[in-house]
């Protein structure tokens, strides 16, 4: 087997070469300090109607006990920062969102990275993308690419933060990174006071169950009885990275699977409320959207139209 130095060069190479943006190596541990947090999140119901939340706590805690025999995480981080926006006056959606599923985009990258690690011996692992109980912010904060602003997202200084983020599990160790080591939200607010339903609490910490993403998508009661106002979002929410400094020179991706489909991104009210089955179907084919599903969609157009 060739030395872990060797093996962590070829891994920087080919995640190059696969189009991510930053990635970084930590030793697979417990994540000591994310435990008490997230002990308190879930039980302050945060997580509102998320209860997958609650399951996998030790998991969560520790890729170790997620898959066995693991040894690093490798993290690896995408820009989806889309080239159109929506036009003004459209039904809102998130712009991870105008593209294709990021879960599947990721997670095949992740896999061809990891048969082609094959050629140093039989080395397992298991790639995840928002996919699986594992906190990745956490995971790319310590192996350098940035901290956890105030808004729960991982910032890069140099990228922003419209990035996803992939996980691969390996069972060999690696050169580790050292773990980002600073904070540079400062005394800034804004995605604070921004925030149209004021989920981001004190300590960077959201209030999962008041976001307009957990009520647009994870949310799927028939009708809507919040009286939070959704600054016209029906699937997601962009504000608090959209005004967030870090994010002022953002670049747009080069991934193709995430160039904004332009049906996503220029559907109106009337559009939405008549769409059928048939035409959502098409419409969210290999898209995030999908999984709202059309009644969802509807709901949350009648809802911002209230
Ligand atoms: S996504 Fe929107 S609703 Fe959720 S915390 Fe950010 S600004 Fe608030
Ligand atoms: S808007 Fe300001 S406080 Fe919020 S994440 Fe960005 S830098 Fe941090």
């Amino acid at each position: 087997m060739a030395t872990k130095g060797v093996i962590s060069q070829f891994i920087s190479e080919k995640s190059i070469e696969l189009g991510f943006d930053a990635f970084g190596f930590s030793k697979a541990d417990f994540l000591a300090e994310d435990a008490p947090r997230l002990e308190e999140w879930l039980s302050k119901n945060r997580h509102g109607q998320m209860t997958y939340m609650e399951n996998h706590f030790d998991k969560r805690l520790d890729p170790r006990k997620l898959v066995n025999g693991t040894k690093s995480v490798v993290t690896v981080f995408q820009n989806y920062y889309p080239e159109f926006i929506q036009a003004e006056g459209l039904p809102k959606i998130s712009k991870y969102a105008y593209g294709k599923d990021y879960h599947k985009v990721i997670k095949k990258k992740l896999q061809k990275l990891l048969d082609d690690l094959q050629q140093f011996g039989n080395i397992q692992g298991r790639a995840f993308t928002d996919s699986a109980p594992v906190l990745e912010r956490s995971w790319a904060q310590k192996s350098g690419i940035g901290w956890v602003g105030k808004n729960g997202m991982l910032i890069n200084k140099n990228l922003g933060s419209f990035y996803f983020i992939g996980i691969l599990l390996l069972d060999i160790e690696l050169e580790y990174d050292p773990p980002f080591a600073t904070d540079h939200c400062g005394t800034c607010t804004r995605c604070i006071d921004a925030c149209p339903t004021n989920a981001i609490l004190p300590n960077k910490e959201i209030n999962g169950s008041q976001c307009i993403s957990y009520f647009t998508i994870e949310l799927k009661e028939a009708a809507l009885t919040t009286d939070k106002k959704w600054d016209d979002w029906i699937f997601g929410c962009d504000v608090c990275q959209d005004v967030c400094p870090w994010n002022r020179f953002s670049i747009i991706s080069n991934e193709p699977a995430f160039a904004p489909k332009k049906e996503i991104l220029n559907t109106t009210v009337d559009e939405w409320q008549a769409m059928t089955e048939d035409a959502f179907a098409l419409l969210s084919q290999a898209s995030p959207i999908k999984r709202a599903k059309l009644e969802g969609m509807k709901r949350n157009v009648t809802f911002i139209k209230k």
